[in-house]
């Protein structure tokens, strides 16, 4: 498998490049507009096909590549169902695999963070968008953020994949690339709670300001990062 994590060090988002082969086809996950031509060298670069752009939820933090990304390689842009981004291609459903050569994802919905997140499960890692991350969850404090269904979320279905699982988030802060679901369970501060309850006061309590993009980012996001925000 050919698998690349990259870095947009102005949003601190990981977007990872995923194909089965060398000459085949791509998939791409949160990708970030102003990272777009690097995405498309390294494509080509590695002889690989884009044929699949996917957001884990609709970003606050930074434009999304996925309108540009279409627009250059005509792959095909996908969220989840519960997504507001009408631009999308297509949308999936929980239990929906994203298929891509003879790679599989199997996605789960993981709301809390937002009522759109999606997690996209492969047999030895998942990616979390910003439903888990490394040693954090995602805060639950706007775009319909909801620290119960997070809760679930991570308690019912993230931490219930096998202990091996390697965790690969949307973001980091703190110059981690990757964890396991085991590793998460046992030292990720926001999961050593007694209940939903705790988890609830706990993140009913975080004070954080909105991202400084909040208000440009949603809205353009709605449109795939093709139109900006008046
Ligand atoms: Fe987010």
């Amino acid at each position: 498998m050919i698998f690349r994590q990259l870095f947009d060090h102005t949003s601190y988002t990981y977007t990872y490049l995923i194909a089965d082969r060398t000459g085949g086809e791509a998939l791409i996950i949160d990708p970030v507009l102003e990272q777009a031509d690097r995405y498309l060298r390294l494509i080509n670069e590695l002889d690989l096909h884009l044929v699949l752009s996917v957001d884990t939820h609709i970003h606050a933090d930074h434009i999304t590549a996925l309108g540009a990304l279409r627009e250059s390689t005509d792959c095909i842009t996908a969220m989840g169902q519960m997504t507001r981004a009408e631009c999308v291609s297509v949308t999936f459903n929980e239990g929906d695999a994203l298929r891509v050569g003879s790679l599989r994802l199997n996605t789960l919905y993981t709301p809390g963070h937002t009522e759109d997140s999606y997690s996209f499960v492969m047999p030895d890692r998942v990616f979390t968008g910003d439903t888990l991350l490394i040693r954090g969850t995602g805060r639950t404090d706007f775009q319909n953020g909801d620290p119960a269904a997070q809760y679930d979320s991570l308690f019912n279905k993230l931490l219930k994949l096998p202990p091996s699982v390697l965790v690969y988030p949307a973001h980091d802060y703190n110059g981690m690339t990757v964890s396991t679901i085991g590793e998460e369970k046992q030292h990720n501060p926001r999961l050593q709670v007694t209940g939903e309850k705790a988890y609830l006061d706990m993140m009913n309590s975080l004070k954080l300001d909105d991202p400084r993009l909040m208000d440009v980012a949603v809205p353009a996001n709605r449109e795939c990062g093709l139109k900006r925000a008046a």
